[in-house]
């Protein structure tokens, strides 16, 4: 049963559109709208016996009202109620203000009450007149505070969701039970509806903290089913895709053994357990759809290469796809060295390859180009492949399941699908695999190649800086190579730019021995590519870079690594970076450089750096420290958005999942449906899978 939203008072068309916009289509979807928070607008303090830093209702009269000027002029209100004063703050206020907020008016204000220097203050409470001798109750339940855009105030939600609680609870609208009913039981969770009305209207003595911690039994309900949403379709997705047909490569093909026989190194044991998996998976006629983790410098780009030559060797294509420039060029040149002695030469394709380069690269693909390596464009219209047999996606996290999916369908001739190899540095907690990675094959290359060692770790403060530059000039002296990473978290491209040029510039005159390079994300991709070659050959002692480094940059020679403002820095990226040294037979060391005072955060973060390199642990203090949607990088993908989970404080409740997921899949596929709907919205974001 679903109510129209225009059935509602006070929707209108436009209303209805702006609802729309939001994802907001029917009343249902209303009560799915929730708060992010709550204010306890139900009882009157005292002015005298409120604490600073706390957010409350007061009631007082107007003792006096001034405009105050200044560089900006302020409206200023001594509210007084007999237990103590407190000024309200205007700094935008109309004319109609000063005599609405006159001297014996009685007005009741919420909002934070800060110590100022002349005592208590509010800037800009909401506020309203009471009219002496008549009642004017407060409010009897928690005031939620919903999410919104701009043009919808807090008064629409309210007034929206009022109607639409009152339709659930007069049974005029029904909200399905979609989790198991064993499942509530054990977990002693409240029904849905329960669950959803104590969430917008939560009662005066609620646990506010818990509610605002997202802690509360309600949300955990709500919680649980949203995680279980998202598990299943994730897992309907892989398992649709493993569904279809795709070619079997089972023989091993001439190339492979070549490509094996001339690698300067033996594979170890986990790239040759994971090498099998793979190569079992190709041997099927259905897709692999495999993620391969292995942490930085574990030698995934070889597993990979083995399984490209497997896919080429039958005469299939196959595209790599890399998020970063950088990252996508590194694999051009590692993948170019061993496939041309084979007269194998890959095409490039990233955005910057236009005009005639990019209609040649087009030709290559649609006509009989064994492989392609590249960055997001591979996947854009207008490119086309014969046969695309493998998808090789790193660093996986930075594309959204739609990107991934966007370049399997390239090969996708209506009944079969390429095959698909996923890999990833950033060790994944088990939560985040049972949500985002749902329904994958994984496979884990858990061993170094023999003879890392791991990486010393040393946080400096900026006062030190001197001692450090002598340290880099002194191992550069020693034939050593070195990086200097610049960071500036938020910033553009450009201003980053400026500070590594600025750095670069002030090593130059200090290090006037060595030869210092400098890339960045500015720098056209021929430029990067010639200094990165540079530095590989050994003719650049120092790199000096932006976080354009941070991942698969590989100079075994590189020893020493400098990590400007490593206190602003998230964990994962720091192991990252870090991970560019590290490779070769020598010690290596990493300079956390940071500028004191450090928060406590902060200081968590280069104490864990400090104390392991293990990617897992890190990960794991990541996921406590930040939250899921930062170690995924959602944030740049929107892939993982929760309303109410959180992978981190909801650990607890995902043990449960799988069981509950395989039980519905397999026998209530109606549910599925409506569970999909319901909690990861349009299902069509993943249409044509
Ligand atoms: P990642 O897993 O971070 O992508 P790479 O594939 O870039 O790691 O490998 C890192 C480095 O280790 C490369 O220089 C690669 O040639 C080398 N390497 C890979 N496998 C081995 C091995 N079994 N023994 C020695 N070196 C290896
Ligand atoms: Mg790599």
């Amino acid at each position: 049963m679903s109510q129209a939203l225009t059935d509602l008072q006070g929707v209108g068309p436009r209303l209805q559109e702006r609802l729309s916009e939001l994802g907001i289509h029917a009343v249902e979807d209303l009560l799915f709208h929730l708060p992010l928070r709550y204010e306890d607008r139900t009882h009157l303090h005292a002015i005298g016996a409120v604490r600073p830093g706390t957010r409350v209702l007061i009631e007082g009269e107007v003792e006096h009202s001034a405009i105050v000027r200044g560089r900006r002029s302020m409206l200023v209100v001594v509210l007084s109620d007999g237990t103590g004063r407190v000024n309200l703050r205007f700094f935008h206020f109309r004319a109609h203000q000063k005599t609405q907020l006159a001297r014996g008016a009685t007005l009741r204000c919420f909002g934070e009450v800060r110590a100022g220097y002349q005592g208590l203050e509010m800037v800009h409470p909401s506020y309203t007149r009471i009219v002496p001798g008549r009642e004017t109750p407060v409010a009897d339940r928690l005031t939620p505070i919903y999410p919104s855009a701009e043009g919808l105030g807090q008064n629409t939600w309210i007034r929206l969701t009022d109607q639409a609680l009152s339709a659930l609870s007069a049974g005029k609208l029904e909200l399905e039970e979609l989790l198991p009913e064993g499942m509530t039981r054990n977990l002693r969770l409240p029904s849905l509806a329960e669950a959803i009305t104590y969430i917008h209207r939560p009662p005066p003595d609620a646990d506010v903290t818990a509610l605002t911690e997202r802690n509360h039994p309600a949300q955990h309900r709500l919680a649980m089913e949203e995680l279980l949403a998202h598990n299943v379709s994730m897992q309907r997705l892989h398992r649709r895709q493993r569904a279809r047909s795709a070619p079997a490569l089972p023989a091993e093909t001439e190339s492979e053994q070549k490509f094996l026989s001339r690698l300067p190194f033996d594979l170890t044991r986990a790239q040759l357990r994971v090498r099998d998996e793979i190569t079992s998976d190709l041997s099927q006629s259905h897709p692999m759809q495999r993620l391969v983790h292995g942490d930085v410098g574990s030698g995934k780009t070889v597993v990979a290469a083995l399984a490209a030559l497997r896919a080429m060797g039958n005469g299939y294509q196959v595209a790599i796809m890399a998020p970063t420039e950088i990252l996508a060029e590194q694999h051009l040149r590692v993948f170019s060295e061993w496939l041309l002695p084979m007269g194998i030469e890959p095409i490039w394709l990233s955005s910057k390859v236009t005009g005639k380069a990019r209609t040649a690269a087009l030709e290559a693909l649609a006509t009989d180009a064994p492989i392609a390596i590249g960055t997001h464009a591979l996947m854009q219209e207008g490119v086309a492949f014969r046969r695309l047999g493998l998808v090789i996606v790193d660093e996986q996290h930075r594309f959204g399941v739609h990107q991934r999916m966007a370049l399997l369908e390239k090969g996708s001739d209506g009944s079969g699908q390429p095959h698909q190899l996923i890999m990833t540095a950033t060790p994944i907690p088990r939560t985040l695999a049972m949500t985002a990675y749902a329904g994958l094959e994984v496979s884990v290359i858990d061993e170094l190649p023999a003879g890392r060692k791991p990486v010393t770790t040393v946080a400096v403060g900026n006062e030190r800086r001197g001692e450090v530059i002598r340290r880099v000039a002194a191992a550069c002296g020693e034939e050593r190579q070195a990086y200097w990473v610049c960071t500036l978290i938020e910033e553009s491209d450009a201003i980053q730019a400026q500070a590594a040029e600025a750095v670069a510039q002030d090593l130059r005159e200090r290090l006037d021995e060595l030869n210092i390079g400098l890339v960045h994300g500015r720098m056209k991709a021929a430029e990067k590519q010639a200094v990165m070659q540079d530095f590989e050959r050994g003719n650049i002692h120092l790199l000096v870079a932006t976080t354009v480094i941070e991942v698969g940059v590989d100079v075994p020679n590189a020893s020493l690594m400098i990590i400007e403002n490593a206190e602003r820095l998230g964990l994962a990226q720091l192991h990252q970076l870090r991970g560019r040294v590290g490779r070769g037979a020598v010690q290596s060391s990493c300079v956390l450089l940071y500028t004191a005072p450090l928060g406590d955060l902060a200081r968590q973060r280069l104490d864990i750096m400090r104390q392991t390199s293990d990617g897992f642990r890190i990960a794991e203090k990541d996921l406590e420290l930040r939250g899921p949607g930062e170690v995924l990088g959602t944030r740049q993908t929107g892939m993982l958005q929760f309303r109410v989970a959180d992978l981190a404080r909801d650990a607890h409740l995902l043990q449960r999942i799988p069981a509950v997921a395989d039980s519905l899949l397999k026998h209530h596929p109606e549910q599925v449906d409506k569970l999909i709907k319901r909690w990861v919205g349009d299902a069509s974001r993943f249409a044509g899978v």
